[in-house]
């Protein structure tokens, strides 16, 4: 392009990262499906491990299929940089390594994907790393959370399992005034409906399992960095700003800039904790990213019209998504997705756990899987499966209680979707 007009999200969301393939011309960007690149020589090879010459040593550091995809979803993102990583779990330790250390914590939502409240909760003390869990709502808690050892502040854009919009503009307002980074998990959303650096988010973390891919292929998971945190400003951050010991002395900050992140994530984080996607997995994610925007779009207005049929009906007692006006995050809607409001929510149903079983046993086009952001719609009752563990009190605090289903509205035909749950409601109200 020889215009500096900035590129629409659809044109992104296709061509960024992936050029004809220099070696043969291949249009799509061809699975690199090799562990390691000759050096010219020896001199090549020397300036490759010293960070001054930018290319392929070995895939567990950066590979040309996986780099195509990392920055693809850091155009989509806008971010300056992105890792991929081999799930989204992955991603979100890659994401905290660079800034945690033995000692340190990170303030965590209480509103969580279950599987990252448990590595918050109990695997991260491994490290020596610990969370605290506050209501992103009560900012006055927030701030009372974050204390000296504070490293990053975590949430989710729309919280799983479904209905809880974080306010992202009054969270980042707490982490610049407190000088820290705030990480965003930006699965449930994607960046066709919200784009968090927007909002002030310094890195955005992705499963690229669930909307990025997009039918339920692939594990795998991006960091993305914004490149606008200033990792010197104070002397909490050292593996960036200071000589990093990991990395011969190399202080990254200093030496790469806005790439700072980026670049200690492939050259200690990925060589150390070698939580790297592979190309097989990226080139699925490749495909299926290239119609985020389409399916997107079609995600959020089945979903509307699925949340508006279930709140009409009598067999149901409320709906959660966050587009009806009766949610109490109906107003953050606007702001922070304004092309609507996700296609993952959670109902209650009249008749409580029985119920909820009966009707995830009766559904015939919706899958019982523990999964989201598929074309297929996907249901699961969290009580009996993945909050199983939670006692009752705990399960409603995650708004997950027992007379609750969750919904990952698919790309199907609307009025499919309705039809099925009309007839599996009659059966588990009967
Ligand atoms: C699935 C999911 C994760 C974990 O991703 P994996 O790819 O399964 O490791 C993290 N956060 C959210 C919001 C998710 O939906």
């Amino acid at each position: 392009m020889t215009d500096a007009r900035p590129q629409g999200f659809d044109t992104l969301a296709i061509h960024a990262g992936a050029k004809p393939d220099p070696a043969t011309g291949a249009r799509n960007v061809p699975i690199y499906q090799t562990t390691a690149y000759v050096f010219r020589d020896a001199d090549h090879a020397a300036r490759l491990f010293n960070l001054q010459e930018v290319g392929y040593i070995y895939s567990r550091l950066t590979n040309p299929t996986v780099m195509a995809l990392a920055e693809r979803v850091a155009a989509l993102e806008g971010g300056a940089g992105a890792i991929c990583c081999s799930s989204g779990h992955a991603a979100q330790i890659m994401a905290l390594f660079p800034l945690m250390a033995p000692g340190r914590n990170v303030v965590a939502s209480t509103r969580l994907y279950g599987g990252t409240i448990q590595q918050f909760s109990n695997t991260i003390r491994k490290f020596g790393w610990s969370a605290k869990f506050v209501d992103f709502d009560d900012l006055e808690a927030l701030k009372a959370a974050i204390d000296g050892d504070t490293r990053a502040v975590f949430c989710e854009t729309i919280a799983n399992p479904g209905g809880y919009i974080t306010d992202l503009d009054a969270v980042s307002a707490v982490c610049d005034a407190a000088g820290l980074p705030l990480i965003v998990d930006n699965t449930t959303a994607t960046p066709w409906l919200c784009k968090p650096i927007e909002h002030g988010a310094t890195l955005v973390v992705h499963s690229a399992t669930k909307y990025l891919t997009g039918n339920g292929t692939v594990t795998g998971g991006v960091v993305v960095d914004s490149g606008k945190f200033d990792w010197s400003a104070s002397d909490k951050f050292p593996s960036l700003s200071q000589p990093e010991p990991a990395y011969h002395g190399l202080n990254f900050h200093a030496a790469l800039g806005a790439m700072a992140f980026t670049f200690h994530s492939i050259a200690v984080g990925l060589r150390d904790l070698g939580m790297t996607m592979n190309p097989q997995g990226a080139h699925y994610t490749l495909m299926g990213i290239e119609t985020l925007g389409l399916r997107m779009a079609r995600h959020v207005e089945n979903a509307k019209k699925v949340a508006e049929w279930l709140e009409a009906d009598p067999r149901v007692d409320y709906v959660t998504w966050p587009g009806l006006k009766s949610s109490p995050y109906h107003d953050r809607v606007a702001r922070i997705v304004p092309k609507g409001a996700g296609a993952l929510f959670t109902f209650a149903v009249k008749g409580g756990y029985e119920a909820c079983v009966r009707l995830v046993d009766s559904l015939a086009l919706f899958s019982h899987v523990a999964n989201l952001g598929d074309t297929r719609s996907l249901i699961i009752h969290p009580a009996s499966t993945t909050h199983r563990q939670l006692d009752e009190a705990a399960q409603i605090r995650a708004g997950a209680a027992p007379n609750v289903v969750r919904l990952s509205i698919g790309i199907e035909d609307a009025a499919d979707i309705i039809a099925d749950l009309d007839q599996a409601l009659a059966k588990a109200t009967a």
